[in-house]
């Protein structure tokens, strides 16, 4: 009897390991052991003359399976409040407790990040958050764009890619809610951006749905099966701490919510869901001025700001088309024909 509860007893011990325990998890050339944190980059040869780049990037690997969360930062150079927020949250993950994997790109976009660029590369000129799923024989963002696909989203059971306001944007936070892709995953789609915990979220009907076409980042993995959330939170190229801790929850929800973590804090109650949303262009170049702040409420018809030439002139009123709410306004002068000046967006 006793010879048999010790069998017993042994083979239980033995088959715990075998039930709960995972593989190692390799993204590139670096590996992390079960209950660990690994760090490297994932290299972007160079090609047709430019320097080529490298992608930091972290593993925080959980000694059980679960969940792969990619949270992917720096997808626009100049967008520093998720850079900052994984540099803090890289250390702030127990492996030891954690279920599944979070892998954390904390600079997707290098050359932008250094080039201290708004929207476009300073190498060839193009928005990394439009070219997905990039290609390998691209120029070096549609590269780096090839790369987090296979390396990042490929791997990944859910992603997040971490925005704010541009170097040029002042923003209020908001998430957007992607509606479109395969079933169930606009579903699960909506309870991560109730789990992130941002009260304004932009219902998104008008993304592609073609994988080969799918243009964003977020929208990459939706089209692949894979539920996705875009996040917004501070802007105006300032680290601002307040809008860093929105981050930190957000992923403290989410780990929550996946079941990744036994702790962390409750999905926002009483959400508003942005149904309308427009995004207003500036019809020429010249200097913008805006006559609103970002999360004020304006009626249909009212004045947001104003373009003048480089002489002072004024060349353009820029009015809201609807009653809505001030998601973001530009905040620094320079304005192009066709960039945007403001984000609009009125609740459903
Ligand atoms: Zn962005």
């Amino acid at each position: 009897m006793a010879k048999s509860l010790c069998l017993t007893t042994c083979l239980l011990l033995l088959a715990v390991p075998c039930v709960y325990a995972q593989a190692p998890f390799t993204v590139g050339s670096v590996t992390a052991a079960p209950g660990s944190i690994a760090s490297g980059t994932l290299d972007v040869a160079p090609r047709a003359g430019d320097a080529g780049t490298s992608i930091p990037f972290t593993i925080v690997h959980g000694r059980t399976s679960g969940p792969v969360l990619a949270l992917i930062a720096g997808t626009h150079g100049m967008e520093y409040v998720p850079i900052i927020a994984l540099q803090r949250l890289r250390t702030a993950i127990d492996p030891g407790t954690l279920r599944g994997t979070v892998i954390m790109v904390h600079v997707a976009n290098m050359p932008s990040f250094l080039g201290r660029t708004i929207y476009y590369s300073p190498v060839d000129g193009k928005n990394l958050n439009r070219v997905f799923p990039g290609r390998g024989d691209g120029t070096l963002t549609e590269r780096i764009a090839e790369t987090l696909t296979r390396e990042v989203i490929t791997r990944a059971t859910h992603v997040v890619d971490l925005h704010c306001g541009d170097g040029n944007e002042s923003l209020a936070p908001y998430s957007y809610w992607i509606t479109t892709g395969p079933a169930g995953v606009a579903d699960e789609g909506r309870a991560m951006a109730l789990a992130f915990g941002l009260d304004h979220i932009v219902v998104d009907r008008e993304r592609p749905t073609d994988p080969a076409a799918s243009l964003y980042l977020s929208n990459t993995a939706i089209t692949r099966g894979k539920p996705a959330l875009t996040t917004e939170t501070g802007g105006m190229a300032v680290v601002d701490d307040g809008a860093i801790a929105l981050v930190e929850r957000g992923v403290s929800g989410l780990l929550r919510h996946l079941k990744m973590r036994a702790d962390g804090p409750a999905p926002v109650t009483g959400p508003i869901f942005i149904g309308r949303n427009e995004v207003i262009r500036a019809g020429v170049t010249g200097i913008f001025v805006p006559a609103v702040e970002r999360g004020r409420t304006v009626a249909k018809g009212a004045k947001i700001g104003h373009i003048t030439d480089f002489h002072g002139r004024v060349i353009e009123e820029v009015l809201a088309s609807f009653d809505g709410e001030i998601l973001y306004i530009i905040g620094t002068p320079p304005v192009t024909k066709g960039e945007p000046v403001a984000m609009v967006g009125s609740r459903q």
